[in-house]
């Protein structure tokens, strides 16, 4: 005697492979997010004639981001939230 504890067992076993997964789309975005913000850090240090934006006298060597990107990541590659400052103007930027 086979006791029927489960009935229907075939019938919830039907597995959708219509779900989209999301970890292809994921990996694709973010080279190519490195690419561009790479090409705006460039573009920016030289449209700024490599001198420093904060102090005008030294070279600029660094990108700056105005509005920190831990508080919005998006503003990355927005040239309007670059700054092509100097070491040590960096470095005083992110003193506070
Ligand atoms: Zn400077
Ligand atoms: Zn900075």
């Amino acid at each position: 005697m086979l006791p029927r504890s489960k009935p229907g067992l075939h019938g919830v076993h039907q597995h959708k492979s219509a779900i989209p997964s999301p970890k292809r789309d994921e990996a694709a975005p973010r080279k190519w997010r490195r690419n561009k913000l790479a090409i705006a850090q460039s573009k920016h240090l030289r449209q700024s004639k490599h001198l420093c934006e904060l102090c005008g006298l030294r070279l600029a060597e660094e990108l700056h981001h105005i509005v920190p990107l831990n508080v919005a990541m998006h503003l990355a590659a927005d040239p309007s939230n670059h700054q092509a400052v100097c070491k040590e103007c960096h470095a005083q930027a992110h003193k506070h």
